[in-house]
């Protein structure tokens, strides 16, 4: 629909009043793609996507669409279209006159405007509601009207603010699958806000991962998942279990050996780290295999969870190191409480962080 346009976010800042909430923060966005602001309430996300769209003031750096700066440019020329997590649609209209106000203004002949909101109660998949009411519409159908009422102004940028949030867990899986298919259809550059790790790993291309107002990793969701620049991320990112450990050297590898001397071969270790640091070591709950052999990490059930797929087993590991395990259902049985068993660590898996800045020695 569009020729999609890039954005560059150089060093922004924003404060309220003494208070930095975005601190020089620089990212830059492809065209097309779909891009997630991922973090903690209060992290900024929404700050950033109102400086974006043009309804917060920039107190510092620049905002750029395709390399042109758009500071000053004011929100109805920006060609920005905006979904809510209220949705923001109107109660007093109907489907189709939500849709059509935004092109109200845009001198479009009937014909032109019939053509057009045609072709986006197409895309959205609401021609069957197009005279109901919002308070007839379920939901979901109305988060549909509002990302129609964005896209209709075929604008060169959406902005979407926790979209899903007001929708129940099964109708947020549906919506995000349609939200993503949606997308790619129109080709669009998106800007998603979300706290929620799993929407941002299944909807997005990139994702940013922001903390305080700074940004603490951009990447694919599997590069933010498997590799995690530090422990903030890999703890925001799924489930992680971080346990303490010690870098040392046999037969001319380097190993990590955890409290109870169980050892691993770790690869690709940065020239920062050095045998004999004390490290953190990161391990996915399905990264852990339970194993019948005697020398690997001994430990006592204290938990399982049967989930039907998996079950899950919460460990004690003593020294006060307590990890969360996944296996298979079908290939482990089911290993009850009091129990001791043994965990080995996939070595290929493993992230490995220094202690004092917790970022990546990998
Ligand atoms: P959430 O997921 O809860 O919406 P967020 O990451 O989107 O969080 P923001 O809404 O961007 O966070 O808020 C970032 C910080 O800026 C918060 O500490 C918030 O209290 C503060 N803030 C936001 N808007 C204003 C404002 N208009 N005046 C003063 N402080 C504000």
């Amino acid at each position: 629909m569009n020729l999609s346009v890039s954005i560059q976010v150089e060093n922004v800042i924003k404060k309220f009043g003494e208070t930095m909430v975005i601190d020089g923060l620089s990212m830059d966005i492809h065209p097309g793609e779909l891009f997630t602001l991922l973090g903690p309430s209060g992290c900024g996300k929404t700050t950033l996507l109102r400086m974006v769209i043009g309804f917060n003031s920039i107190d510092g750096g620049s905002i750029k669409v395709n390399d042109k700066v758009i500071n000053n440019i004011p929100v109805s020329k920006r060609k920005m279209g905006m979904v809510f997590q209220n949705y923001a649609i109107f109660p007093h209209m109907t489907v189709k006159q939500n849709i059509a106000f935004g092109l109200e203004n845009k001198k479009y002949s009937k014909g032109e405007m019939e053509r057009r909101i045609d072709e986006i109660l197409n895309i959205v998949q609401i021609e069957d509601f197009k005279d109901r009411m919002p308070d007839q519409l379920s939901g979901g159908q109305q988060q549909r009207v509002a990302l129609a009422r964005a896209i209709v102004i075929h604008p060169e940028v959406l902005l979407m603010d926790e979209p899903l949030s007001n929708l129940d867990a099964k109708l947020r899986i549906e919506m995000r699958n349609a939200i993503k298919s949606i997308q790619q259809q129109v080709g669009i550059t998106t800007i998603y806000v979300t706290h929620d790790q799993e929407e941002a790993l299944a909807i997005s291309d990139r994702i940013a991962v922001m903390n305080a107002g700074v940004i603490q990793q951009i990447g694919s969701p599997k590069e933010i998942y498997q590799r995690p620049v530090n422990i903030f991320v890999s703890k925001f990112i799924g489930t992680s279990n971080i346990l303490k450990a010690k870098l040392v050297e046999v037969n001319n590898e380097v190993q990590m050996e955890l409290n109870d001397g169980y050892r691993e071969k770790v690869e690709n270790l940065s020239k920062r780290a050095k045998v004999g640091d004390t490290v953190l070591v990161s391990v996915r709950p399905h990264e852990f295999i339970i194993t019948e052999e005697k020398d690997g990490i001994k430990g006592k059930v204290l938990n399982s969870m049967f989930l039907g797929i998996n079950t899950h087993y919460f460990i004690d590991l003593g020294l006060d190191e307590q990890v969360e395990v996944i296996q298979n259902a079908d290939i482990v049985d089911l290993i009850t409480p009091g129990e001791t068993v043994h965990l080995k660590v996939k070595p290929d898996k493993i992230n490995i962080f220094d202690i004092e800045e917790e970022k990546t020695l990998i």
